[in-house]
């Protein structure tokens, strides 16, 4: 039977994956391997996980007739991007329990609801408020202090939706009319970036992956590096926040929460993902088990897997559109695995954009900072 007496789906059950991207392309990869088939739903055969997935089915996420097609055929479905409707996942969950939830969804994907929920929860966030114009931000930043950062509430990544303003006088350069709904928030003075992605099964067991460092480059995740430069006592903490994260959200599968440490090892939550994580791709070279390992092992309630370390440390570099040429010709990828212990993915995406991620570099070595030297030269010599 591919579901036991204990409700665990085992291979070679189907699972479902909503999304297209390199998140639902390694994700189906590693079903793959564990003897699971794995159907994506997306829009194009042409997508990333659309390229690696033993079948799909293409349609809108909002056409009924397609989720349905495409819900029947699985035995648990997850997803790959938190911008799904509650609609759209209840009629997944019609025919199948669909991990993480509506409820999981509609949090994360709003900066206000999600900040609000955590820190309701008491997890530490960065200080926040509900602005719509100039007036509600310039009130706003007297109690946060120039500069702060402004988003829009909803449907940003990638540092899209997002401006700094420093002073009242800009207040009206945010384009206001463009979204419905925004956010402002303190402008952190951060010492560094980490994250923490946590899985967590349906009968509330988690398993933390080590904390990860991150550096960002136009708002944009540029390279992660395995074991973060924090002390032992603030990696715990780290670790605790996330899960208390996972736990006040109730998340089932993966949750990745970006967090910033201050100066003073003060911990705030920048924002959360319930699916895999940019930051955690080095998992799949560096850890016992990789995130997109674990997320199937999650959403099918199975063992969660060891996340310890192999090694002495990792680093990532993300390979983004604006490393090919103008004329679209692809870098020399030759160059880049003449470096020992690099490791190329790339994710198949059709055309290069500048700020696109294409692909990842991943380096291992006996210590975190040579596995970032090896990384950068190999992402030097595709330049
Ligand atoms: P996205 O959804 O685009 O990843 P984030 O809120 O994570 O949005 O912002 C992207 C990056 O911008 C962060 O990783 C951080 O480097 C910077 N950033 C965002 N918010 C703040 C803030 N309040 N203070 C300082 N830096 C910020
Ligand atoms: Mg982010």
């Amino acid at each position: 039977p591919k579901v036991s007496a204990d409700h665990v789906i085992l291979p070679p059950a189907t699972i479902g994956m909503v999304g297209g991207g390199q998140l639902g392309r390694m994700f189906a990869i590693a079903a793959a391997s564990m003897g699971y088939e794995v159907v994506v739903f997306c829009a194009a055969e042409n997508e990333p996980a659309a390229q690696v997935a033993h079948r799909c089915v293409f349609g809108r996420l909002d056409n009924a007739d397609a989720v349905t097609r495409f819900a029947k055929q699985c035995d648990v479905i997850t997803l790959e991007f938190e911008n799904l409707s509650a609609e759209m996942i209840a009629k997944c969950s019609e025919f199948a329990p669909t991990y993480p939830s509506a409820n999981v969804l509609a949090t994360a994907q709003d900066r206000l609801i999600e900040k609000t929920t955590l820190r309701d929860a008491s997890v530490p966030v960065t200080p926040f408020a509900e602005v719509s114009d100039a007036d509600s931000l310039i009130a706003a930043s007297q109690t946060l202090g120039w500069p702060v950062i402004v988003k829009t509430a909803r449907s940003g990544y990638d540092g899209k939706g997002q401006q700094r303003v420093s002073t009242q006088s800009d207040a009206a350069s945010v384009p206001w009319e463009s979204a419905d709904s925004w956010i402002v928030e303190k402008c952190i003075e951060f010492d560094r970036e980490v994250s923490v992605v946590v899985a967590r099964t349906v009968d509330g067991r988690t398993k933390c992956f080590p904390v990860f460092e991150n550096d960002h480059c136009n708002h944009i995740l540029d390279v992660t590096t395995v074991p973060a430069n924090v002390s032992p006592e603030l990696e715990k903490r780290a670790l605790e926040v996330a899960v208390s994260v996972a736990q006040t959200l109730d998340v089932v599968g993966l949750i990745c929460v970006e967090m910033f440490v201050l100066d003073d090892g003060v911990l705030m939550v920048n924002e959360v993902a319930p699916r895999p994580h940019n930051s955690g791709h080095l998992s799949i070279e560096a850890m016992e088990v990789s995130q997109f390992q674990q997320q199937v092992r999650a959403v099918c309630g199975l063992n969660l897997g060891s996340t310890d370390l192999i090694g002495g440390g990792a680093a990532m570099a993300n390979l983004l559109g604006d490393l090919w040429g103008d004329d679209g010709v692809s870098p020399d990828w030759n160059a880049a695995l003449s470096v020992p212990g690099v490791h190329l993915h790339l994710y198949g995406k059709q055309t290069a954009k500048k700020g696109r991620k294409m692909g990842h570099l991943t380096a291992t070595a006996d210590t975190v900072g040579e596995a970032k030297r090896r990384v950068e030269m190999a992402r030097n010599a595709l330049a």
